[in-house]
């Protein structure tokens, strides 16, 4: 085969599902508001362990008892974004490897990755106990400003090339997926703030709510 992209890395809230963010989601289910955390984490002050903990704190304070099911019923109303189902066939039937890395929810992420049949994925998440309710203190597997890392492990793993890898993502924070020597493609950017990272990165930016864009960029 001689196209040169072999890998293709989708960033899940806001590119392969249509809805920003699967921790936004969960605060909308129990009525929550984390502004002044996000910000906080934003400018460093709390790790991403930290601000799990304290989202998963303020849902409990207003249902002591959460149960998985519940979680996934958060979930139920959030639609793949336009063209995803047919991106990602197109991909892998060309033998294309297809991998989410996404700092929002695992519960939801790996239904995302299960119904979209990718390669493989990776996301933050939560513990349960045996009888499914949540415990305090979350999984970090992403850190959203430091997906390169992982990034950099999908490479070493399958033995890719960085120029055979494009990554595409929806804010500001995903430019973190680019390494050097791979690509890049901006989606949906979802804040003005992303679709100014953007720009002065120099990335390609696509806006319509359209997956199957990013296809030129892989196969050209
Ligand atoms: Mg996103």
């Amino acid at each position: 085969m001689s196209n040169k992209i072999k890998c293709v890395v989708f960033d899940c809230d806001g590119v392969l599902v249509d809805s920003v963010s699967s921790w936004r989601t969960l605060h909308s289910f129990f009525g929550t508001q984390n502004h002044n955390l996000l910000e906080k984490f934003l400018s460093g002050e709390i790790t991403d362990q930290e601000f799990m903990n304290l989202d998963i704190q303020m849902w409990k304070e207003v249902q002591p008892k959460i149960h998985q099911d519940d979680l996934f019923r958060a979930y139920s109303g959030i639609k793949l974004m336009p063209g995803a189902r047919e991106t990602v066939s197109e991909l892998i039937s060309n033998g294309i490897f297809v991998a989410i890395v996404s700092a929002g929810v695992d519960i939801f992420v790996s239904t995302i990755a299960g119904t979209l049949k990718v390669n493989d994925w990776i996301a933050n998440g939560f513990n349960f106990d045996e009888d499914g309710y949540l415990l305090d203190d979350g999984i970090v597997r992403v850190s959203g400003q430091g997906k390169d890392k992982i990034i950099n492990k999908l490479i070493q793993m399958n033995e890719f090339a960085p120029n055979e890898v494009l990554s595409i993502g929806d804010s500001d924070i995903d430019l973190s997926m680019y390494v050097e020597g791979s690509s890049f493609v901006g989606f949906n950017p979802s804040r003005e703030n992303s679709k100014r990272a953007f720009e002065d990165a120099g990335v390609p930016i696509i806006e319509e709510k359209d997956l199957r864009l990013i296809l030129p960029y892989v196969f050209d």
